[in-house]
């Protein structure tokens, strides 16, 4: 009784009607393979290997040369870039944490929040026979221009401590910290710099890996159009002022800011803000 229903059904179609029965038929089976490619896909991205290349994707992101472009901007958009959690590799969703205001990285998996601080540059103004010691860049960004011997503080070490060490890297010179000299704040890039008075050990110095030379300079002489960076303008021009004011040098604080409507890789289109000295 049922195979001759059946039969009886099929024969009753119409031409129309079987081709649409054909097309639902098609449809129903893109439907199922449709979701079970985004199950595939899904599965993949919370896979350990995929959380494995996301997080060598981080690392690469963040391994950053001794001095980012002056371009960057820490700001809303570089907290979006973060996408993927530093510490499981979970993807980050955007949001502002209670009992916070600002816009951070959480991530979906271990909760985590990406905190994104101002790091902290360090480095040496280096006195000797009445020149400064200065090293050519050997390293991107600023290759081929001069800067003091200074770079990134590593954790676990002071701020002398990391002068002390990027002058031997750079410059293979060991030095002896005199005096703190100026602290300076570039927010914009999210950077602070300390640098130091030091003098040389011994008057022995070379160039380190990350330059191309070393070299002693007058007050006269320090190549004010080919410095690396504005921090280094901003140092270099309140020791030769205070130096030339007849004086020793002093400590500076201040606060470097772009000026409004100037190019990023102009070094000079800066002002010194909250300038104080002792
Ligand atoms: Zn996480």
């Amino acid at each position: 009784m049922t195979i001759h229903y059946v039969t009886t059904v099929e024969d009753s179609l119409s031409p129309l009607q079987s081709h649409i029965k054909v097309l639902q038929l098609l449809a129903t089976c893109f439907f199922f393979f449709f979701h079970f490619l985004c199950f595939c896909f899904s599965t993949f991205e919370t896979s350990y290997k995929s959380r494995a290349l996301r997080f060598c994707f981080n690392l690469l992101m963040d391994s950053s040369s001794d001095h980012p472009p002056s371009s960057s901007l820490r700001s809303t958009e570089d907290v979006q870039k973060v996408k993927f959690c530093q510490w499981c590799g979970g993807s980050t969703k955007h949001g502002i944490p209670e009992g916070e205001e600002r816009l951070r990285a959480i991530c979906t998996s271990c909760g985590n929040i990406a905190y994104q601080n101002p790091k902290m540059v360090v480095g040496c103004l280096i006195e000797h026979d009445n020149k400064v010691l200065l090293c050519k860049r050997k390293i991107e960004p600023s290759y081929g221009l001069w800067t003091l011997p200074a770079g990134y503080l590593e954790i676990g070490e002071s701020a002398m401590e990391g002068a002390i060490r990027e002058t031997r890297e750079e410059a293979n010179a060991d030095v002896e910290v005199i005096s703190p000299f100026a602290q300076l704040d570039i927010p914009l890039i999210g950077q602070t710099y300390i640098i130091f008075l030091a003098r040389l050990k011994s008057p022995h110095f070379s160039p380190g890996p990350e330059s191309s030379e070393c070299q002693l300079f007058s007050l006269n002489e320090i190549p004010f159009s080919s410095l690396s960076f504005s921090s280094m303008v901003v140092t270099l021009s309140l020791y030769v002022e205070d130096l030339k004011a007849g004086g020793k040098p002093k400590f500076h604080y201040g606060t470097i800011n772009k000026r409004p409507g100037t190019s990023a890789s102009d070094i000079n289109a800066y002002t010194l803000d909250h300038h104080m000295q002792s």
